[in-house]
Parts: C-alpha cells; sequence; structure tokens
C-alpha cells in the first residue's frame, strides 16, 4: 500500500512519500540557496525544519547543512545519516503524525508550493565519469561507425568502457544549450572546416552522485560499491556528432561532449530505488572476480524522451549491461579516488526496439531515417529552438519514485 501524507498527492504525482528527492532551491521572490525535499507539489524546506529542532533525532541535527546551496556536506555525513533523515521525514510528513501537520505557522514557514521555487544546481561537483554500459547503444553505434567490423570492441563485454567528462558545464534542467561551434570534416570533404554543429544530439543517461568516497589507492570492492551512491537523476549528454567524428580517435571524445551536459534538480535517494531492483542483461563471458555483483544490481527505471510535444524515446535502465555498481568497482579498481559529489552517468540508455533507441544517432540511424514530429516536421539532429525534456520514474504499486524533468533548449549564441 502507498504511504499517506497529510500533504495531498495525486498517485501519479513524481514525488509521493516514498520518494522524497533532494534539490537546491531559491525562491523566485529572492533569499538564499537551501535544500529541500520534494512531497507532492511543495517542497519541504529542510533549513527551516532543522532549525525547528526537528532532525535533532539524526546525525545531522542542528547543524546547519542544509542551509547550504550544494548537498555536498550532507553527502559526506554517509548513510547512516542519510537513512536517519529519510526515515524522520516520511515520518513528519506522514497522515498520521502531529508534529509538522498540526503547527500551522510551521507548516506555512516550511512547506513552499515548487511553483514558487527556482531549482539549482544540486551538487557541487568534482569530477564527472560517463559509461558506455548499454549493449544496445554500443552496438548499434558500432554498426554504423564501422560496418565492415564486428560492432563491439573487443574489450567491451570485459569491462565497463568510459571517459572522463568535464563537471564544470553540467548544468540544472531548464539551462539553454548553446550550439557549440567546432571543426568539422565530413567524409565528402577533402579537409576539415569550422563550422556551428550540423549534427547536434542528445543522449539520455541516469547518473548517480557519488555519496561518500573512497581513499586513494583503495579499491571500493563490488559488494560495498552501492554504499557509496548518495542518488540518482537523469542525466543528458548533449553530443555534436560531427565535431565528435573527426576528433574523437584516438582518444574519444572531447569538445563534441564537453560544451554542456545536463541533469534533473532532484536528486532521489538510492535507498527510494531499492524496491525497483532487478536482473539485467545476462553478461557473456561472466565478468572477471571483482565485477561479479553479489545479487541484482540493475534497476526497472523507465525513460523517456520528448523533442518539443512528442515522445521520441521510451527505453528502462534494466537495458543496462554494466550496473552502477559494477561501474563504481571497476572505476575504483585501480586505486582511483571517488570523491562526494563526483558525477557518475551510465551512458545513452538503449533497449532492443527502434523506440528504446536513447539518442538521434540511433533512432535516426545516423541521420539517413528522418524521425516525424506531431507537428509534421521532421528531424535528422537538433535544430535552433528545440526543447529535448527527459523524465524518469520507476512505477511501484500505486505510486511512482519520480525524477522530474532534464530540459534542455539549443539556442544560437
Ligand atoms: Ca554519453
Amino acid at each position: 500500500m502507498p504511504l499517506t501524507s497529510f500533504i495531498p498527492i495525486a498517485p501519479d504525482s513524481d514525488f509521493p512519500l516514498e520518494n522524497l528527492p533532494y534539490g537546491v532551491f531559491r525562491l523566485r521572490s529572492g533569499g538564499p540557496a537551501r535544500i529541500g525535499v520534494a512531497i507532492g507539489d511543495y517542497v519541504l524546506d529542510l533549513s527551516v525544519i532543522d532549525k525547528a529542532g526537528l532532525l535533532a533525532g539524526t546525525p545531522v541535527g542542528g547543524r546547519g547543512l542544509f542551509a547550504r546551496d550544494a548537498l555536498n556536506d550532507f553527502m559526506v555525513a554517509g548513510p547512516v545519516a542519510w537513512q536517519s533523515v529519510r526515515d524522520t521525514l516520511q515520518r513528519l510528513l506522514s497522515a498520521h503524525e502531529p508534529t509538522l501537520r498540526d503547527n500551522q505557522p510551521l507548516r506555512d514557514a516550511a512547506l513552499i508550493r515548487q511553483a514558487e521555487v527556482e531549482l539549482l544546481l544540486p551538487v557541487q561537483i568534482g569530477d564527472f565519469t560517463d559509461f558506455y554500459s548499454s549493449l544496445y547503444h554500443a552496438t548499434n553505434t558500432g554498426k554504423m561507425l564501422r560496418p565492415d567490423s564486428p560492432p563491439l570492441f573487443p574489450n567491451w563485454r570485459y569491462l565497463p568502457v568510459a571517459y572522463h567528462g568535464r563537471a564544470s558545464t553540467v548544468v540544472v534542467s531548464g539551462t539553454p544549450i548553446h550550439r557549440p561551434h567546432g571543426q568539422i570534416k565530413p567524409s565528402s570533404s577533402p579537409e576539415p572546416f569550422f563550422s556551428p554543429s550540423r549534427a547536434l544530439d542528445f543522449e539520455v543517461e541516469l547518473g548517480v552522485f557519488i555519496g561518500i568516497g573512497n581513499e586513494f589507492g583503495v579499491p571500493v570492492p563490488i559488494e560495498r560499491a552501492e554504499e557509496h551512491i548518495f542518488g540518482c537523476v537523469i542525466v543528458n549528454d548533449w553530443s555534436a556528432r560531427d565535431i565528435q567524428g573527426w576528433e574523437y580517435q584516438p582518444l574519444g571524445p572531447f569538445l563534441s561532449k564537453n560544451f554542456a551536459t545536463t541533469i534533473s534538480p532532484w536528486v532521489v535517494p538510492f535507498a527510494a530505488l531499492a524496491p525497483f531492483r532487478c536482473a539485467g542483461e545476462p553478461q557473456d563471458p561472466p565478468p572477471m572476480a571483482y565485477l561479479q555483483a553479489p545479487g541484482p544490481s540493475h534497476f526497472d527505471i523507465t525513460l523517456e524522451v520528448w523533442l518539443n510535444d512528442t515522445r521520441i524515446c521510451q527505453t528502462n535502465a534494466r537495458y543496462l549491461y554494466w550496473s552502477f555498481a559494477q561501474q563504481i568497482a571497476h572505476h575504483t579498481v585501480n586505486g582511483c579516488r571517488l570523491r562526494p559529489g563526483d558525477l557518475i552517468a551510465s551512458g545513452t540508455i538503449s533497449g532492443p526496439t527502434k523506440e528504446a533507441r536513447g539518442c538521434l544517432f540511433e533512432l535516426t540511424w545516423r541521420g539517413t531515417e528522418p524521425l516525424q514530429l506531431a507537428d509534421g516536421s521532421t528531424r535528422r539532429w537538433l535544430e535552433n529552438g528545440d526543447t529535448v525534456t527527459m523524465r524518469a520514474w520507476a512505477q511501484g504499486d500505486g505510486y511512482r519514485i519520480g525524477f522530474g524533468e532534464a530540459t534542455g533548449t539549443i539556442v544560437v549564441r
């Protein structure tokens, strides 16, 4: 049965009592940034709740950690503190608990309509790593780029391939995205030339925020990898395919990716996703010992992509080959240090059907099969003024753990 709150929550709301995602916000009318959780159509201002002493029973109560402009200091407190705060908030917001419900002045101060707030980048991101963990995406990409060779490189089924991205250009949902300029070299052109990208694309991904890091030189064993995850967001890894095609060999993408990455503003607690754990794609060959998860480590999370008014993709995180636990174990196996606030993204999440292809590169098969939109227009790549909106949720029995949305509109400088 769904949990009940004294706040009315629609069954299809992204933000029931089971979710309570963390965000950083400020009032549209002004004032400092602080931390809250989403509940129904409201934000619960945790700085107010904490100041009123209602978090006193948690390890972080009274420390002012929620009167901050980023979640990092709360992340550092670790999983015991996260769970304690989460339990306390679920109790305070439940229909049967009078403490907040019957204190009208405190309710008025602490519960703010989401329409009245601006959501900010929730985390100060130190490092951003982007994996490449969908077998379907990697296979489709390989077929298009290397039609005469096997689609997967020999390493792909042995290790989660990734590249180091750029944290400085991770932006919150709603931030306009400038069409990048760069060097491009179509196969028809003998020389490269400088131009605005003509093949601008999105990639639908999930990201996890590292809550607590590991010591320099000390790998995270896979059975403990998930303890390091604070929560999850939607990630749009904007990509300029023409710039990428010319620059990416031999070291991987650079300017074709690092101009912008959009994330959703609400960080869904990893604990909220526990009921949606599932098996991933079968792994063949069996992974090496350090990559063998002790149990199912994938999650049943639906993701959708809308291009303006047309839904152009529906996929699911369960289609990923490598799980977040495997990615973290691999990332640190050489002693690489992860720190609180690091963002680790899954890579484009494509699935087995055509509709489950997670980027235009696949959906239009490298621009050769244009997409039809609801307004009658077609797209091979993103045009100026186009808005890409991603949504994600895990569907429970009578409730959903929603991620809100990650949206961005293409503009010209
Ligand atoms: Ca990507």
